[in-house]
């Protein structure tokens, strides 16, 4: 069967994004990513992975090189602040049974990966360029860019994140990103021998964590509420992750408390989340990751869904001999996954906020834990 994609365009070049030029680039098509930023940067903090993500890296094909440049583990240990495990969330065995369950890694070291990767598909990237304008026909979407060039495409992938621009100008009626009444802290520290694996520590209404990221170092986070979104100004930060911590005697907390300093690496983000009712895609462009579905990190799961996007995307225009049925195809597989990140995601935060019911906060992990781990 032939494709009825030849020429496509991705914008937005993230997680997301480079993923689903990987994955196009496989079907044997033209890609082109456009990226608006020409340093195309990833900001400095860890990230943390399950079992489903790994799985997705090695349908991209990059799993060996996270395991060799990134943390790999098994299970989510649970502490109380001053220490005691109470718990361990399971993180299954995704990727096979030989790659553990879930894993971290440095920001900036994942996006080289994917940017590697995508470069050695064939796909073509430019830099410092975006969109200008789109218009659409029935057999192919004309686009503009900010560089004075003007091409035809068979199919147009907006991947630019929670603030988009393609979102705007095809949706602009579509929800605005809303901020959770929580924000993240987080840092890079020396990882401690004692620390094999992503340990949280579960206080009334602030929850520190820690995740390897490599043999050496692992990065640390911390969700806070607060009520308003305001600018907090970054001379302090290292100051307020340190008086959160006070509350945290546990003495692995306690060491990384004593240890901050400007070296940290220390990163602030207000959480904000937005779902976007479908449909996810207007004639031939189609809209994917955190464009449509912005989570907060409870789950861990943001890229996730955004990569699995991009494999589910591709896989389903290779299949079907008409760009509409792909699309809604594509659609029907992934809404009900992407709305339960989001929306647990969400429920888990407010929980956390009022310092409600720890059983439903942990019921809520285990099961959506459970429902990633099916296929996609
Ligand atoms: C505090 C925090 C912690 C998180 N922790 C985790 C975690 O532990 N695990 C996890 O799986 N997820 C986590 N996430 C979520 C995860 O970071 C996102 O879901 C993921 O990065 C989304 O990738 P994306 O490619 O869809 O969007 P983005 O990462 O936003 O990428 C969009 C890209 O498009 C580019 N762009 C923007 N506008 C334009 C334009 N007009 N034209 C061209 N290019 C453009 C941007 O420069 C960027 O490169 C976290 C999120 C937050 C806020």
């Amino acid at each position: 069967m032939t494709s009825p994609v030849r020429k496509v365009l991705i914008i937005g070049g993230g997680f997301s994004g480079m993923s689903a030029a990987i994955e196009f680039a496989k079907l044997g098509a033209e890609v082109e990513l456009v990226e608006i930023d020409p340093g195309w940067r990833s900001y400095g903090a860890g990230i943390s992975l399950g079992g489903a993500t790994l799985r997705a890296f090695r349908q991209l094909g990059i799993l060996e090189a996270f395991l060799e440049h990134g943390a790999a583990s098994d299970g989510v240990q649970i502490r109380l602040p001053h220490g005691l495990q109470v718990g361990e969330l399971p993180t299954p065995r995704l990727a096979g049974h030989d790659v553990p369950g879930g894993g971290a890694i440095m920001r900036p070291v994942l996006a080289r990966l994917l940017a590697e990767a995508t470069r050695a598909s064939g796909t073509t990237v430019r830099l410092g360029c975006t969109f200008s304008a789109i218009e659409q026909d029935a057999e192919g979407v004309d686009v503009s860019f900010t560089d004075g060039q003007r091409r035809r495409y068979d199919l147009v992938v907006g991947a630019d994140g929670l603030y988009s621009n393609v979102r705007e100008a095809l949706f602009p009626d579509a929800p605005k990103p809303r901020y959770s009444g929580q924000a993240c802290w987080r840092a890079i520290v020396p990882r401690p021998p004692e620390i094999r694996t992503a340990t949280m520590w579960i206080g009334p209404k602030v929850k520190p964590g820690v995740n390897p990221v490599s043999k050496t170092e692992m990065y640390l986070f911390i969700t806070e509420p607060r009520p308003t979104n305001e600018r907090v100004d970054p001379t302090t930060f290292v100051d307020q992750v340190r008086a959160l911590l006070a509350d945290f005697p546990a003495p692995e907390l306690q060491a990384i408390r004593d240890g901050l300093g400007p070296d940290s690496q220390v990163v602030f983000r207000p959480l904000e989340g937005m779902l976007m009712p479908r449909p996810w895609s207007q004639g031939r462009v189609v809209l994917i990751g955190d464009t449509v579905h912005a989570t907060t990190p409870h789950l861990a799961s943001g890229a996730c869904i955004g990569i699995e996007d991009a494999i589910v995307l591709a896989e389903e225009v290779g299949r079907n001999e008409r760009v509409e049925a792909a699309l809604a195809a594509f659609e029907a597989r992934r809404w009900e996954r992407c709305r339960m990140v989001v929306e647990n995601s969400a429920r888990l935060g407010e929980i956390e906020i009022a310092g409600g019911d720890k059983e439903e906060h942990a019921r809520i992990m285990r099961e959506s834990l459970m429902a990633l781990a099916a296929p996609i």
